[in-house]
């Protein structure tokens, strides 16, 4: 890649962030599914380790750590939302569990069998399905618990338009029996699984990015990777209204087998 190809990537993926960064939710999701998916996982005390993998600004982590015992480390890529994710953390008196660090899921900080709880909500497709639950297992202790979201095909057969977006977007997409045959392959045993309802795309993901993109294109007038940027998430949203019967994000809730 030449430099000038890089350092228009690094610009791209900065305005990213700096769009997210004013939004509480980086992706669907809502307080009311991760307290379903955490009541499916016992034995948690005040020594457990949990790790929130692609923790973004930590809407769900500070659910988690207001609900939770133990100790949560918020991993995220990028410093901006790291940076915010512990103010959040200080703001609701949790800093002293609840800390994040910049770091990679593909390359994590934690020793073997270290971790009772993995949890990761929309952000697993960085790294893929399969390769995340893969690669992640080695740090659950036995029996420990993995709690993820991953987008999920509602339906055998899907409307073109939508089957080439995710293609192009996301091919691993898959259906929630085949998520499930996957999780068992891996070497967990799947515990439950659920569909998040609407309004965590419609009310938390899509709703408060209204207001976000217009101060956004206010902000950046006549740039053209910001104007793209936007009519992208736009153009989700529109496909989203269309198509929501056939896909979504699925919570699966897995224990590593013993
Ligand atoms: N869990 C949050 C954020 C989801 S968006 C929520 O539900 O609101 C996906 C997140 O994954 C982003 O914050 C992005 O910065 C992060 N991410 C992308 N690639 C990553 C990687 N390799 N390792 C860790 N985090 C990553």
């Amino acid at each position: 890649m030449s430099k000038d190809n890089s350092s228009i990537h690094e610009f791209d993926i900065n305005l990213i962030c700096e769009y997210f960064s004013n939004v509480e939710r980086q992706g669907p999701g809502s307080p009311g599914a991760t307290l379903k998916a955490l009541s499916f996982i016992d034995n948690l005390t005040d020594k457990s380790r949990i790790a929130d993998l692609g923790c973004g600004t930590g809407g769900q982590t500070m659910i988690l750590g207001e609900n939770t015992p133990g100790h949560i480390t918020g991993i995220d890529l990028f410093p901006a939302f790291i940076n915010l994710f512990n103010r959040n953390a200080e703001r609701l008196n949790l800093h002293d569990r609840v800390k994040g660090i910049v770091g990679s899921m593909d390359d994590l900080p934690f020793q073997k069998e270290e971790l009772d709880l993995i949890w990761s909500e929309g952000a697993i497709y960085n790294i893929g399905f399969e390769k995340g639950i893969s690669l992640w297992r080695e740090y659950l202790k036995p029996g420990g618990y993995l709690a993820v979201t991953e987008a999920a095909w509602f339906k055998a057969e899907r409307p073109e338009e939508i089957e080439d977006f995710w293609m192009d977007a996301y091919p691993q997409i898959d259906t929630i029996p085949n998520h499930i045959s996957k999780l068992e392959k891996a070497g967990y045993v799947p515990l439950a699984s659920f569909m998040l309802p609407e309004y965590c795309w419609r009310e938390n993901f899509f709703a408060p990015q209204v207001e976000a993109q217009k101060n956004f294109l206010l902000k950046y007038p006549g740039n053209k990777m910001a104007e793209d940027l936007i009519a992208n998430l736009r153009h989700e949203k529109v496909l989203y209204d269309k198509y929501s019967d056939y896909y979504g994000y699925v919570f699966y809730i897995a224990r590593k087998s013993v």
